[in-house]
């Protein structure tokens, strides 16, 4: 990571509320006999003691290999990258392009990189703009898909006016549909206001129908870490990460469960068999037996890896068996997003390829999942699951390839 980001990553952790738990989990328990530990011997120990949460950043003391693996074995496809986005916030939705080809080619050559699949590419004009930028000048390194035009979504003619969309959007290039979980978590019957649309409201059907005709697969991303749907406490493995992002959290209000939201997904992919879905961040990777459950009732749903090696990291052997069982169905993908500097587990670029990398093709131990001092999405480190070739080959470029119709 550049010194610019750790140290704006570092003030972002700092601003956060994550003071009150940080003593209650290290100071020492003292309170009933205060006279003893303010005593002069062990006064500079007190000090020290009274360590916050947010400060501590323990070195690992274990003699374990590190492997570095500067380039994947084989060239790869990230199914899953941010290099546009929508700004919704004003006016007119406007698209920003998240750096220039040039810069992204760069890391792509050092780091084995085919193709980044652009996944939040816009709708209309704005998605003709991120063709353009992206993949125009390169259509053999960055592909670009589109994405629903919420706005209109209460408008009477919306369910075929979105079908037609996806025919336009693949004309202009497009070769797939994102589905943000904007949908199940933000958008509402009055666009902004009123109860939640649900991931399988009806007035969708003919998008998704769309989108198997015109062979463009489905990343769909519902749901999030089952720990942002429970209260933001002491107990929450996630409790800094959700203290640093507090609007990540889907605990209480009219939120529908993790559960309702992964059913509702799967209602939508049993309804459409001709359809491919790309159940993005592995689905539910808290959860492995019962994604392992879902791609074997839906053979038309695959997962992507992105922003997960945290969690398939820590239980390394369970994850080994998935890739294992579901080869032909997994793809590689980070959630990268150059100057991402808030989220360090997708800052694009050189340091985050290695991680991913470590993780697919070593058996090294104990080691971080994202560029950043302090792990971002949960105090804890991950192992490497070392995959024989044969995966490697699938999981970095087959299986995505098969899926964008490329040779
Ligand atoms: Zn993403």
């Amino acid at each position: 990571m550049k010194t610019t980001n750790r140290r704006r990553w570092l003030r972002t952790v700092a601003t956060a509320g994550v003071g009150v738990v940080g003593s209650q989990l290290i100071k020492p328990r003292t309170t009933e006999s205060h006279a003893r530990v303010t005593t002069a011997s062990q006064s500079n120990q007190t000090t020290q003691s009274a360590l916050l949460l947010k400060d501590y950043q323990p070195k690992s003391m274990l003699h374990v290999p590190e492997t570095k693996v500067p380039r994947s074995r084989f060239p790869n496809i990230d199914f899953h990258t941010h290099l546009s986005w929508i700004d919704r916030k004003g006016e007119v939705d406007v698209v920003n392009h998240v750096g220039e080809p040039a810069e992204a080619l760069r890391v792509m050559d050092a780091k084995n990189i085919k193709i980044m699949v652009n996944l939040t590419g816009g709708y209309g004009p704005l998605l003709e703009e991120t063709v353009k930028h992206w993949q125009t000048a390169h259509p053999d390194r960055f592909l670009v898909f589109t994405e629903p035009w919420y706005d209109k979504a209460n408008t009477p003619d919306y369910p075929k006016f979105q079908a037609d969309q996806l025919e336009k959007a693949k004309k202009a290039g497009a070769r797939g549909l994102k589905v943000l979980k904007t949908l199940g978590l933000y958008l509402r019957e009055n666009i902004k206001t009123g109860p939640l649309v649900k991931i399988d409201d009806k007035r969708f059907d003919p998008m998704w129908e769309a989108a198997g005709a015109l062979d463009m697969p489905v990343a769909i991303h519902v749901s999030d870490p089952e720990a942002f749907f429970l209260p933001t406490d002491r107990y929450n493995e996630r409790y800094e990460e959700l203290s640093a992002h507090p609007d990540w959290s889907f605990h209480g209000k009219d939120f529908p469960s993790n559960a309702e939201l992964q059913e509702a997904r799967n209602r939508v992919i049993a309804r459409h068999p001709r359809t491919k879905f790309v159940a993005l961040h592995v689905s539910d990777s808290e959860n492995l037996p019962y994604v392992a459950e879902c791609l074997d009732r839906y053979p038309n749903m695959y997962v992507d890896i992105a922003a997960r090696i945290g969690e398939l990291g820590r239980q390394p052997r369970m994850a080994r068996k998935f890739f294992d069982n579901y080869q032909d169905r997994i793809l590689f993908a980070t959630d990268a997003t150059p100057h991402g500097d808030e989220t360090p587990q997708q800052i694009f670029g050189n340091e985050l390829y290695e991680i991913y990398y470590r993780f697919l093709e070593t058996e090294d131990e104990y080691f971080d999942y994202a560029p950043a001092p302090i792990p971002p999405q949960g105090r804890w480190r991950i192992y490497g699951i070392g995959l024989p070739e044969t995966i490697l080959q699938k999981v970095y470029y087959g299986n995505a390839a098969r899926l964008l119709g490329l040779a």
